[in-house]
């Protein structure tokens, strides 16, 4: 059966990290440069995993290079199909690294997204966010709150969300007042939960930070009465299919908690989560779950459209990608597909 490219579909990319994003070859000769070990690479749980990606961001310590990664980032999103892309970076982590303010580090990652937007048309919205594995104070003496604060302070200057993400054995109740600072400023508040830790991690995720995504959220569907909540106020699930094969949060991919979210009538949206780790772009994680799935290009574009109409796109991004998207939907199926 002939299917039509993913990769020509327009799509928006909503759950993805910075240096989790990074082409492997360039944290290679950055690690290279700065005579740094990068470890062997290998975790098998969400704890573990954290201290591997660490070790990859400690090799981005130049302002050129984090301006480098945040240009590709951009090229390689576009080479996706990715109109409208919403990484999260914590531009405080770069005090250490570079010992520049904080104002001066998001500038550096502006000026790179702005040259991969320029090569490539590919818009960015970053995702400011804090690190739970941290504590509400923080590192560097940048608490969460102050994280939450430079959010709202470049609402209209880049930055489209709040989020959190680490070790969800940590519960998101001490970190209430930066998502009430987020949520003040209007900006889009997207904690991970329901990843490791079920749907308890959810519903607290819901009673302290009123989530307008949640990054994962796959194990929703342990809960009839979460996946109703999630439902009826369109909470949309940021899901990274593989990502949860890798950490251990769905053990085949044939019993992945998508299919369930769908049926739920739950809004949902297909990224990479850390695809320098994961190994899996983005067209190749939608295209694992319409093979695996059997969903049919309405569907895959279904998913899309949900990924602009849920983002921090700015309006007139939203319509472009969704005229995109019925335009794909009216083209000629273009390949040899398995669906
Ligand atoms: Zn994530």
């Amino acid at each position: 059966m002939r299917r039509r490219s993913i990769k020509r579909l327009p799509k928006a990319h909503l759950h993805l990290h910075l240096e989790g994003s990074a082409r492997p070859e360039t944290i290679k000769e950055f690690a290279a440069l700065e005579g740094m070990d990068v470890g062997d690479g290998v975790f098998s749980n969400l704890p573990e995993f954290i201290v591997v990606y660490a070790k990859t961001a400690q090799t981005i310590r130049r302002p050129e290079n984090l301006k480098r990664v945040c240009r590709e980032l951009v090229e390689d999103e576009a080479a996706q199909g990715v109109w409208w892309s919403e990484p999260m970076g914590v531009p405080q982590y770069y005090w250490e690294r570079l010992k520049l303010p904080v104002d001066e580090v998001y500038a550096i990652m502006q000026e790179g997204f702005a040259e991969g937007t320029k090569a490539t048309g590919t818009e960015v919205g970053m995702m400011a966010g804090i690190n739970r594995n941290f504590g509400v104070d923080g590192l560097f003496g940048v608490n969460t709150v102050q994280v939450a604060e430079f959010a709202a302070r470049n609402k209209g200057n880049g930055v489209v969300s709040f989020g959190i993400a680490g070790d969800e054995r940590i519960p998101p109740d001490p970190f209430k007042p930066a998502f009430d600072v987020a949520h003040e400023a209007g900006l889009l508040v997207v904690p991970h939960a329901g990843e490791t830790m079920g749907p308890g991690s959810v519903w607290s995720a819901i009673q302290t930070s009123r989530p307008n995504r949640l990054a994962h959220g796959v194990r929703a569907i342990e809960d009839l009465d979460l996946l109703k909540y999630l439902r009826d106020n369109q909470i949309t699930c940021d899901v990274a299919p593989t990502s949860n094969l890798m950490l251990g949060v769905a053990n085949d991919i044939e019993l992945h908690q998508l299919p369930k979210l769908l049926d739920a009538g739950v809004p949902v949206t297909i990224n990479t989560d850390d695809q320098t780790f994961f190994g899996m772009l983005l067209c190749d994680e939608y295209k694992l779950v319409r093979d695996t799935f059997g969903l049919s290009d309405y569907e895959l574009a279904g998913m899309a459209k949900v990924s602009a109409l849920a983002s921090g796109a700015p309006e007139a991004t939203k319509q472009r990608i969704l005229q995109g998207i019925d335009d794909w939907l009216a083209s000629e199926p273009d390949e040899d597909g398995v669906g």
